[in-house]
């Protein structure tokens, strides 16, 4: 019996991925894909499990589904991605009107999976009852146990190939590559190794396969993500996996970028970026979330690395690859943090001067190293270091901006709701700045010449080079 299917996709861009394989793959099955949600025969919400904050994001997410399930009697709501992948056994008790739990693993079958559940019975009774106070482990909301069924395998190993069907859901111009899965680093204050399993990467050919594909496809800008992209080839034993794969990427036919995310200062060397430097398709553009800079806060989030060596990244890649922007993250507040160590991080920030800093207020996670440290740091001291981080950056990146005014930049144009929108190289999509567009002729999925006439803290704006050029003839 085929369904028609509606997809709700939360968390980051690797969960993304998922939620394009399994529309994929049910279209491929000859199933369909419904916009409307409540005329859908089954909902699937693809969750995030990674902080209290996204799982109680995806646990409304949930409870909104079924409040339209009394328009669609019959109607099947699945729920999948990490917060299934962990929680499923408690969610089980706490969600009667979820129809199934789907893992990590079962991804690529859950063609299967919705029509087993659909020969399956009702839901439980619709209940509008509010989102449960504090997600999983709350377990104080008994309600009876339905037929719902958990396909979660314990430990997640999948990671889809070339030849897995994919359902682009970001505009046809830009796609996120997955090059690997998992992670193998044991940051204290992580649980995604728990919810993703062990880092595995794809095979060189495997992605450069899949790059063709999407750049035959006009696709303008290709993502490289996973959770640590400088860590790609590693497991494989690829020596240099990452540059490898750069220079086969920017040996592909046509006009479009590349552009790394996630990676970790810990794999960083100068190989990848003479690489980058030698790669014309590769954005000058390093994501690489260092968390901390104090050497006794990194020793304790056990990232691996230490500001010495950070600092040696941050010089060598701006001397090999120059105009590279860095985008980075820092969390605030993890348990143990002094004024000392704080100070040690905004001085660092203030020194570094970061085109991208995004911070992040420490969030105690169950299952982690660091959820069971003494020493918690209060919310209004986060908080006061979150605001005084920003601040700082804020200047820095207002500075940044304003040195880029009268300059001509190669833009890719995306589009915002009805609205278009230019992003430089500097920009990755959803997290970084963007160029705000005025005047004419601007077309969206395409590169043009940008006059950048102003700018503000992060944002930037102009005209079409084009247009202003032959003005001034
Ligand atoms: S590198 Fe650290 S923070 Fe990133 S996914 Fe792995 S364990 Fe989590």
């Amino acid at each position: 019996m085929k369904s028609s299917v509606h997809l709700l996709s939360l968390g980051c861009a690797k969960n993304l991925v998922d939620s394009e394989v399994m529309l994929g793959t049910l279209l491929k099955a000859g199933h369909t894909i419904e916009p409307n949600q409540a005329d859908a025969d089954v909902v699937i919400i693809n969750t995030c499990g990674f902080l209290e904050s996204s799982r109680k994001e995806s646990v409304e997410a949930i409870l909104e589904a079924n409040q339209v399930h009394s328009i669609k009697p019959g109607q099947k709501l699945l729920v999948a991605g990490c917060m299934a992948q962990r929680f499923a056994t408690d969610l089980q008790k706490e969600l009667p009107e979820v129809s199934a739990f789907i893992g990590i693993n079962e991804v690529p079958r859950i063609h299967e999976i919705i029509e087993e559940i659909a020969v399956g019975p009702q839901r439980s009774a619709v209940s509008n009852r509010p989102a449960p106070k504090d997600t999983p482990h709350s377990g104080h909301l008994k309600s009876q146990i339905s037929n719902l069924k958990s396909f979660v395998s314990r430990k997640p190993t999948y990671l889809y190939d070339f030849a897995t069907p994919r359902y682009q859901l970001t505009p046809s111009h830009y796609a996120y590559i997955k090059v690997g899965e998992g992670c193998n680093h044991p940051c204290a204050f992580c649980s995604i190794p728990i919810m993703r399993g062990r880092h595995r990467s794809r095979t060189i050919d495997d992605v450069e396969a899949e790059a063709r594909a999407l750049v035959a496809n006009g696709v303008k800008e290709l993502l490289l993500i996973s959770q640590d992209t400088t860590y790609f080839g590693k497991d494989l034993g690829v020596a240099d996996g990452l540059s490898r794969l750069l220079t086969r990427l920017n040996a592909i036919e046509g006009d479009f970028w590349i552009r790394i995310l996630y990676t970790h200062p810990a794999h960083w060397n100068e190989r990848v970026m003479e690489t980058i430097a030698a790669s014309p398709k590769v954005c000058r553009y390093i994501d690489m979330p260092l968390q901390h800079m104090d050497d006794a806060m990194l020793m304790k989030m056990r990232r691996e690395t230490s500001r010495a060596h950070i600092e040696n990244i941050i010089a060598r890649s701006r001397a090999i690859v120059p105009g590279i922007a860095i985008r980075t993250t820092f969390i605030v507040g993890f348990p143990g943090e002094t004024d000392v160590h704080f100070e040690t991080l905004l001085q660092s920030v203030k020194d570094a001067r970061f085109e991208r800093l995004g911070v992040f207020e420490y969030s105690k996670e169950s299952g982690t190293l660091a959820g069971r440290m003494e020493s918690q740091v209060p919310t209004r001291t986060k908080k006061a270091r979150y605001n005084k981080l920003m601040a700082a950056q804020q200047k820095i990146s207002a500075e940044l901006m304003a040195s880029r005014v009268g300059k001509t930049l190669r833009i890719l144009v995306d589009k915002d709701g009805k609205k278009l929108i230019g992003r430089t190289e500097s920009d990755a999509p959803d997290i970084d700045g963007r160029v705000r567009l005025k005047g004419k002729g601007w077309q969206a999925g395409e590169f043009q010449q940008a006059k950048i006439t102003a700018s503000t803290e992060y944002d930037l704006v102009a005209e079409p080079a084009e247009k202003l050029l032959a003005a001034s003839f």
